[in-house]
């Protein structure tokens, strides 16, 4: 067992490290004042990130990625959570691990542009009426006469939408079968509908879409018919330990140390806010969580690079991570006093941000139902080592 960072692993903190510092944070107050980026900033701060090499970390180095181990690709997402949401995508790419299922001549039309950051793609599984039972979905796609898939219906929340250029959908294609669609922006009866406001996580748009008979040629389908949802959400465990786990107990980490140098330098009753025992055990609660949470992720990234299943505890890190998220700014702002409370600083927008965590990618509700069931028909193994 050996929990040290290797050489190659603190110097892609580090670059990341001072990449965030110098090209990124500088931006956040503006993309939080004006709720958008500006076109010349997103081309800037990809091309840069793609100089340096950290575009797309998480594909393969054959296709233009950086080929990381899970492991590795932890460190850095839990490195990008020092920064905003919108930054992330623009300087580091979201491409999403169910594309790596295309074949043929879908790597050139899709899958090759979303690791080179020349197309963009966002992920469509939620609909209005179909959140946590993504199953439940109405969205479908049927044969035509000429046998070509018609798409009808419509989805909501979808990250990042109006930067996409094509979007993975989820459809049923039989009475419970769901299968995966590539569709791209700009096909007929393919509309975007409002960007939907959200409490936090400013500057990243949050669309409605709506498919009326958009006729998709076979290249289209992701995976086998009716295997495609199967393959995406599977892959997308991955994107939750990355986007969600690591991405928290970055965030959380940002936060503890703002709150840790205010409790040093804020002086009441003559002495520092972090003498007051009640202040202390907030820091020290913090401090604890944080560690407990990233150890559970690093041990989730290393099961993933033993070919082990690691889905329960994927769910277990999606809880701790995001849960410890919220306790953490909660008491950041608590430790600012009525400056946490106020736009002067950003903690009352670390405060919002990290209120969605506990929601996307699967809310806690639904990650703790899976983790009791396993627990329920497994035993002991999903949490003594030994067994
Ligand atoms: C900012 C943001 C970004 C998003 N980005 C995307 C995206 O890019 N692509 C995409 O497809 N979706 C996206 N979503 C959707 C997101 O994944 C869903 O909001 C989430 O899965 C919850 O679904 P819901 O909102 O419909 O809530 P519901 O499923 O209606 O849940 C409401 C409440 O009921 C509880 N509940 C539901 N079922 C159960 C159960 N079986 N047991 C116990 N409790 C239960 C939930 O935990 C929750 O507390 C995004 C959402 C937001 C807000």
């Amino acid at each position: 067992m050996d929990f040290a960072l290797n050489d190659e692993q603190k110097m892609m903190i580090d670059t990341i490290r001072r990449f965030i510092a110098e090209e990124l944070q500088p931006l956040e107050d503006a993309l939080e004042n004006t709720g958008a980026l500006p076109d010349a900033d997103a081309r800037r701060i990809h091309a840069k990130a793609r100089d340096l090499g950290l575009y797309a970390l998480n594909m393969p180095a054959e296709l233009g990625g950086g080929g990381l181990s899970n492991l590795d690709r932890i460190v850095c997402e839990e490195q990008f959570g020092h920064t905003s949401d919108m930054l992330i995508r623009r300087a580091f790419g979201n491409v999403y691990e169910p594309l790596l299922h295309c074949k043929g001549e879908q790597v050139e039309r899709w899958l090759k542009p979303a690791v080179e950051g020349t197309r963009t793609c966002a992920i469509t599984i939620t609909e209005s009426g179909a959140g946590s039972d993504a199953a439940g979905i109405k969205t479908n796609a049927k044969r035509n006469a000429e046998g070509r898939w018609v798409l009808n219906g419509s989805k909501h929340f979808i990250s990042d939408g109006i930067w996409s250029d094509f979007f993975l959908v989820s459809a049923k294609t039989g009475e419970k079968e769901i299968s995966m669609f590539m569709v791209d922006k700009g096909l007929p009866g393919f509309t975007v509908g409002k960007d939907q406001a959200m409490m936090g996580i400013r500057g990243t748009p949050h669309l409605e879409l709506f498919f009326d008979n958009v006729v998709l040629d076979d290249a289209t389908l992701l995976g086998e018919q009716g295997q495609g949802f199967k393959l995406a959400m599977g892959a997308l465990n991955v994107v939750r330990l990355a986007q969600v786990g690591a991405r928290a107990v970055g965030k959380a980490t940002h936060v503890c140390e703002l709150m840790l140098n205010y409790a040093n330098d804020r002086h009441q009753f003559n002495t520092r806010i972090g003498d007051f025992q009640m202040v202390q055990q907030m820091l020290a609660d913090s401090v604890i969580e944080i560690n407990a949470a990233r150890w559970m992720v690093y041990h989730a990234a290393w099961m993933l690079d033993q070919g082990l299943d690691a889905r329960e505890q994927i769910a277990m890190v999606k809880v701790l991570a995001a849960e410890t998220l919220g306790r953490v700014v909660d008491r950041a702002v608590q430790v600012f006093g009525g400056m946490g409370f106020c736009k002067e600083l950003p903690i009352e927008r670390y405060y919002r941000d990290a209120r969605i965590y506990r929601i996307f990618d699967g809310t806690s509700e639904i990650h703790r139902s899976v983790i009791a069931k396993s627990a329920l028909k497994k035993g002991a193994v999903l949490f003594d080592v030994n067994r």
